[in-house]
């Protein structure tokens, strides 16, 4: 005798009663705990199947003691409730399926018939991947779609939320499955479940729907991505799409006060910063260019004055504006150039020596000897960080 699956004819049952069949103990391999395996005559909770979780909620026992359905599984038609403490076999029980968990699921699996059966019958595309997790849901189609494809199927699908219509079961024979082109997974055998949204979807399914689309509430794809020559959708349903759409409002007003404008101009705002962003580059560099000329001349006039070698700190310019000034600096002076860029950290040094006549690997090792420096390079240009303050490492070389 298979357990009656109560919810097959009727997915708003969320109490029922029922007499316990078999009650078996059973010991986790890797905790040690012990818990129970109970059948039912009949039951309301879903067993885990088909990319979807098996139902919560909790049993009543004769004593009214409240027991936790911690998993619900399937194995040849008989449906399985763990629970911590056993039930006794022949008592009557209360079953009290957690209605949120089970009315959000349907809203999330039922949508996702609606998305897949407007694409059968749009593209001939088959959903070959069907995952309902705890925050968003995921359907993956065997064929490729475009953005605007997406936002076509998602407001068509929406459509029929609006026109309310029924979703309804049948166990049809051989016969009339052999002439229906119904959705399906896998090659079914025995009863197959024939799941109907109108005109809009067949599909051979086992779990629990709305019974009207309007349930469904609004369904929005939030992101989709190639996947495996298709494409692989993410969608939120009912509540989890009011919800997001509500953090995604309070973020477009953050976004929106940050930049001083109202939602509708964040656009606007964005285009004319990234133009003001472009333009104070380009003033950067030519300031940049100024600056390497001036600092040049002064350090090359140093130079002339002191042993031909030119040693500084730099804290102003960029890298490439740095390397641009020494490589300069390098073809003016007769001697070394070394160049010690301040890190964040004080007292850490990043450092550049280039030569144009001398083999500056030798003040790469002095470095190294002297403070521990790291770093290298070749002949010409060597360079690495070091620690100690600005003047004792300049110095040295
Ligand atoms: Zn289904």
């Amino acid at each position: 005798m298979m357990t009656i699956k109560l919810y097959d004819t009727d997915s708003h049952i969320q109490q029922f009663s029922a007499v316990v069949i078999s009650c078996e103990e059973r010991e986790d391999r890797r905790s040690g705990q012990v818990f129970y395996i109970v059948e039912l005559d009949q039951t309301a909770f879903f067993a885990e199947g088909g990319g979807q979780a098996a139902d919560r909620g909790t049993i009543i026992d004769l004593s009214g003691a409240v027991h936790a359905v911690l998993d619900v599984q399937e194995i040849k038609e008989h449906i399985y409730h763990k629970l911590e403490a056993p039930l006794t076999v022949g008592e009557k029980v209360i079953g009290q399926i957690d209605w949120a968990f089970r009315f959000d699921n349907m809203q999330q699996h039922s949508g996702e018939h609606i998305l897949s059966g407007l694409c059968y019958a749009w593209k001939g595309y088959h959903n070959v991947g069907f995952h309902l997790g705890e925050e968003f849901t995921t359907i993956d189609f065997d064929g490729p779609l475009t953005a605007e494809e997406i936002k076509e199927l998602e407001y068509q699908a929406n459509q029929v939320v609006y026109r309310n219509i029924p979703i309804t079961v049948s166990y049809p024979s051989a016969q009339e499955l052999a002439e229906m082109d119904y959705r399906s997974k896998k090659e079914l055998t025995g009863r197959v479940r024939i799941v109907k949204v109108g005109d809009y979807d067949l599909c051979a399914c086992c779990a629990p729907h709305v019974m009207l689309t309007g349930e469904i509430g609004l369904i929005k794809v939030i992101r989709f991505e190639n996947y495996k020559g298709g494409v692989r959708l993410t969608i939120l349903c009912g509540s989890r799409a009011v919800r997001d759409y509500q953090k995604k409002n309070d973020l477009v007003y953050q976004v929106a006060a940050g930049f001083s404008t109202k939602p509708e101009k964040i656009e606007d705002v964005l285009e004319k910063q990234a133009k003001e962003l472009e333009d104070l580059k380009a003033h950067t560099l030519a300031i940049n260019q100024t600056l390497i000329r001036l600092k040049a001349r002064q350090l090359i006039r140093q130079a002339k004055e002191e042993d031909g070698s030119v040693r500084f700190v730099e804290d102003l310019l960029d890298p490439v504006a740095v390397r641009s000034l020494v490589n300069h600096l390098t073809e003016q002076v007769p001697g070394h150039v070394v160049c010690l860029i301040p890190k964040k950290e004080p007292g850490e040094f990043g450092y550049i020596a280039a030569s144009a006549t001398e083999d500056v690997r030798n003040i790469a090792a002095s470095l190294k000897d002297r403070f521990g420096a790291r770093g290298g390079g070749s002949a010409k240009m060597v360079q690495g960080s070091v620690k100690g303050t600005a003047e004792e490492i300049l110095k040295e070389i």
